[in-house]
């Protein structure tokens, strides 16, 4: 006898695809549908986590995301790649807790290597502006 799968027999999918019953006796699952699966139990842990550490819903998140085009809100444009597989990290203010918006881990890491400083984003610019060593004769 052929084993169904559950999501199958629920979208009355009419083919039998191989299902993995011997993992799941109970609920065996297509490969298909077992990623599905997958993919939305990784929806829901993203938007458990990150109501829980930021307050933000996954809802919010995924506004803010379209907000910002899908890319990193300083990289964006420049390096960011539209879907990327890898999830954009909630950017906070440490002091606040107000979210900022969805950065690349890079830029994230970044704005935690000068400490959110804005007076060292500026000297940096100044910096590659006018570096010291073309005042130096
Ligand atoms: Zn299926
Ligand atoms: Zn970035």
């Amino acid at each position: 006898m052929n084993v169904v799968c559950v999501d199958c027999i629920k979208e009355g999918v009419k083919t039998v695809r191989p299902t993995d019953k011997d993992e799941h006796p109970r609920k065996p699952r297509c490969a298909t549908h077992r990623l599905a699966l997958r993919n939305r139990q990784r929806k829901q842990n993203h938007g458990r986590r990150i109501e829980t550490v930021y307050g933000i819903t996954g809802e919010y998140y995924q506004r803010l995301l379209n907000h910002q085009d899908g890319v990193c809100g300083i990289c964006g444009p420049i390096t960011g790649r539209k879907g990327a597989s890898r999830r954009l990290s909630v950017d906070h203010n440490h002091g606040t807790g107000e979210v900022r918006g969805l950065l690349c881990m890079t830029c994230n890491d970044y704005l935690g290597l000068i400490k959110e400083d804005i007076t060292i984003l500026q000297r940096a610019i100044d910096y590659l502006l006018n570096p010291p060593s073309r005042n130096v004769l």
